[in-house]
């Protein structure tokens, strides 16, 4: 990474808002602010910036011989910044073209253009953040849902380096030890296998817990995918507007899609849920034969988690059997529909009397609700039951891993499990060594310490630029 480089870049959206602003990283980040800056009356030069100071004056094209806007710059000086180098705000009014044109005004005197998220990449790289901490700034960015971007914000807060940290000089301690028991065996005693065993399992208890959070991690930064199933009329559009209605929609359409798209995204309880509509497909269709099966089962391949849909004032009937068959092994929750219609002692009956428990199918709903998409009823505890499903281990986690850490995780608990085994099996301390270390490195590739460019470059592939 040349360092030796000042960065800019537009920090702000794209498009017209309040301020933008443009920012500046890097050795001569000072320097060409100071050649561009005018304050007060437009003729100074700057005054001497101050770190964490803001300073009122304008931008001034010295090739053009104009002022390009009013502004407030404010410095960050190295080490105390984002990047940890000489860091420069320039926030100007929130137009574009102005934005765009203090931007070229800093490459002519000598910035280059920033690369996505080169911003964090640098402030990795001096060491002001661990990549766990990076890669929850592009989560945070991008979060949904409150509780995602409060999931972010701890991981952001440096919540989940310890954790890994804390396992890691354990073992790290465990494998110099037994290192030395080998190498110098008249002076180190060789440690107890016990001694190695209570480590070892201490370890594997912290790092199992750890991964657990992957599961609802994933879900708070990608969404969960469920479909709405039923035959034509059970209520699927019905509920779909009442969700939408209910649970604040956050973003009515997925990016590359259009209104009528099979997919809306919803906020339920704080978690981002992507919600596949299959009611667009009716309007086609008239009967479930003959929009078949194949095509239920085309859209319930894709997702998490299945709501069946079902009319309390028809009962459990054969299509319902057909779309139970169709879901397979995934989690679903059975939704009796419409039950505003039906009398309360009538509820139980059909509920009992539906026939789905006697299907012969292994995979039981989740939940078994009664709820009625006209006036919300029950509505509540079908939040409830997604919300569980989604933490499923236990309550929300502070930090949870993405997919990237929960690998690695998962590759550090398969070598600490082969070391157990080895003590088993009474074989030799030197060949815990070569599992320990695969644990290690896998824990350092965590929070960053031993990673390969190609890991940097996947991470910050998907920032924006000018973070
Ligand atoms: P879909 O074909 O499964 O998408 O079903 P719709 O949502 O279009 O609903 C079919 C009909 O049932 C419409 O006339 C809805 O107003 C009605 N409906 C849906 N849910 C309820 C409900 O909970 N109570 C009542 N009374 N009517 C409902």
């Amino acid at each position: 990474m040349d360092f030796d480089q000042t960065i800019a870049a537009i920090s702000t959206a794209p498009g017209v808002g309040a301020i933008a602003v443009v920012r500046l990283s890097g050795v001569n980040a000072l320097a060409i602010i100071k050649s561009i800056f005018r304050s007060g009356d437009n003729s100074s030069l700057a005054l001497e910036l101050k770190s964490h100071q803001a300073c009122h004056g304008f931008i001034f094209d010295i090739e053009r011989q104009d002022i390009v806007d009013e502004v407030v710059v404010t410095a960050f000086l190295s080490p105390h910044s984002y990047t940890g180098e000489d860091i420069v705000e320039i926030s100007c009014h929130g137009n574009p073209l102005i934005a765009r044109r203090i931007l070229s005004v800093c490459l002519i005197r000598g910035a280059r253009l920033a690369q996505a998220g080169e911003f964090t990449r640098r402030a990795f790289l001096n060491g002001k953040i661990d990549l766990t901490q990076a890669e929850a700034v592009l989560d945070l960015i991008q979060a949904k849902t409150e509780r995602s971007s409060q999931a972010a914000l701890s991981v952001l807060k440096g919540d989940l380096g310890p954790q890994v940290e804390v396992v890691r000089t354990q073992l790290k301690q465990l494998l110099s030890a037994i290192v030395a028991s080998i190498d110098f065996p008249d002076e180190v005693d060789q440690l107890a296998n016990e001694e190695i065993e209570s480590v070892v399992e201490q370890s594997l208890i912290r790092l199992k817990e750890l991964a657990r959070t992957a599961h609802s991690g994933k879900y708070l930064r990608e969404g969960l995918k469920l479909a709405i199933v039923g035959r034509p009329n059970a209520g699927k559009s019905s509920l779909l507007n009442c969700l939408l209605k209910v649970e604040r929609a956050i973003v009515t359409d997925i990016p590359g899609t259009t209104r009528d798209s099979l997919e809306e995204q919803l906020d339920i309880n704080g978690v981002p849920v992507v919600l596949v509509d299959t009611a667009g497909i009716r309007s086609t269709e008239d009967h479930l034969e003959k929009l078949g099966i194949e095509r239920t089962k085309q859209i319930l391949g894709d997702c998490q988690l299945v709501l069946l849909i079902a009319d309390l004032t028809c009962g459990w009937q054969e299509e319902e059997k057909e779309i139970l068959a169709a879901i397979e092994n995934k989690p679903w929750i059975l939704l009796w529909n419409k039950r505003d219609l039906v009398l309360p002692e009538k509820i139980n009956s059909t509920r009992t009397n539906s026939g789905y428990a006697d299907s012969g199918k292994n995979n039981q709903a989740l939940s078994c609700l009664t709820i009625s998409a006209k006036t919300g009823q029950g509505l509540d505890q079908l939040a409830n039951q997604i919300e569980k499903h989604v933490f499923a281990e236990g309550k929300p986690p502070g930090t949870s891993l993405n997919a990237r850490q929960a690998a690695l995780c998962q590759k550090a608990i398969e070598a600490l499990q082969l070391v157990k085994k080895t003590l088993v099996y009474g074989m030799p301390h030197d060949c815990l060594a070569t599992d320990l270390k695969t644990t290690l490195d896998n824990l350092s590739e965590i929070a960053g310490l031993a990673v390969s460019e190609e890991v940097i470059t996947s991470v910050f592939a998907n920032f924006c630029i000018g973070k």
